[in-house]
């Protein structure tokens, strides 16, 4: 087993949003080859992910500690 060190909150959390909620909540879409975008604005990631089937977009911001 290999421990993983060294991995920040950021990379956590990209992970945990890859993983799942790729669901489209307008049109109920999974986009499984897709992912989020990410942006960071200084102790703020701003996720974003755009569906493919009717271009509705999902943002969500999540706070660094
Ligand atoms: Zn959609």
């Amino acid at each position: 087993m290999t421990v993983q060190k060294g991995r920040s909150p950021f990379d956590r959390l990209k992970q945990k949003f890859d993983q799942s909620d790729l669901r489209c909540r307008a049109c109920g879409y999974v986009d499984v080859e897709g992912g989020w975008r990410v942006t960071t604005t200084g102790s703020r990631v701003r996720y974003q992910h755009v569906c493919p089937k009717c271009n509705a977009i999902e943002t969500k911001e999540v706070r660094l500690e």
